[in-house]
């Protein structure tokens, strides 16, 4: 199959698959492929807060693809073929695992508040969590005997998941550092990836300031959703920046961009 050559089907002629709170899934080109279209929606504590950045599908876009390809390149396996234009990329179909793995290198957030642990206090080593994939329960957090008791994943998934999570930490911890950055937690999602009888476990989902937590090493600015979680504005602002030191938007480049352009070469 050539995933270079992809047919262009106009959006209007898609099948819809999936629509989540920041991105809808359309059907690809190709059997086994889906088109990932970014949205400009904001949500936060479980939608209950909703609002419209224009702008910021595209720029989660270029940074995730910028990310999942830079793992592609390293050997650590996604679900991301390629990008198609300004707010949709082409990705293999996987069977997504109903688990939110939360990697985390210094205490923030949900940690903070549960442990009593100041914000910004560095963790004596990065630590894994899982939460269960479910908006009407909140996503509540689970260990792996949940996991394994109710078949969300079997424990040789279970390892291959961490075994990913690690190899995504250290990547992505690097990435940043180099550019003034510290990634203090981040959340991903695996799937299943079918190839003919074998199965291998698959980095999928999105990795965007949408799901990480990104300080400026020198000021702790942070640059993440969590400037439209705590009302602190500027996020399409923060998100810019982050794609600018990560040298993937053009100074002056305007984020905005709806139309289904295609990527030459
Ligand atoms: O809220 P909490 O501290 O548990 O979040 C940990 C990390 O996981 C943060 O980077 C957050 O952005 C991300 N996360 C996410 N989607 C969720 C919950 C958390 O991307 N539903």
């Amino acid at each position: 199959m050539d995933f270079h050559k992809t047919r262009y089907i106009p959006m209007s002629r898609r099948r819809r698959i999936y629509e989540g709170k920041a991105k809808v899934l359309y059907e690809g080109p190709e059997p086994g492929t889906l088109i990932q279209h970014f949205k400009d929606d904001a949500t936060a504590f479980n939608a209950k807060k909703h609002e419209v950045i224009e702008g910021k599908g595209v720029l989660n876009n270029r940074i995730s693809e910028y990310v999942f390809q830079n793992l592609n390149d390293i050997g650590v396996p996604t679900h991301f073929i390629r990008r198609l234009n300004m707010r949709e990329q082409l990705i293999r179909e996987v069977e997504i695992i109903p688990l939110e793995i939360v990697v985390r290198n210094v205490a923030a957030g949900s940690l903070s508040t549960r442990l009593g642990i100041e914000e910004g206090t560095q963790l004596p080593r990065s630590i894994i969590e899982f939460y269960y994939k479910n908006d009407q329960l909140g996503d509540p957090m689970v260990s792996e005997e949940h996991i394994t008791a109710f078949a969300w994943a079997n424990p040789q998934e279970i390892d291959d998941i961490m075994a990913l999570a690690i190899r995504v930490n250290d990547f992505l911890s690097g990435l940043f550092l180099g550019v003034g950055i510290r990634l203090v937690d981040f959340k991903m999602e695996c799937g299943r990836l079918w190839e003919n009888d074998m199965m291998r476990i698959v980095v999928a989902d999105e990795i965007s300031p949408d799901s990480c937590r990104l300080w400026d090493i020198k000021s702790n600015e942070k640059l993440d959703k969590d400037r439209f979680r705590r009302d602190l504005g500027g996020l399409l602002e923060a998100y810019t920046e982050v794609a600018k030191r990560l040298g993937i938007m053009n100074e002056g480049e305007p984020p905005r961009g709806a139309g289904p352009v295609l990527v030459k070469g």
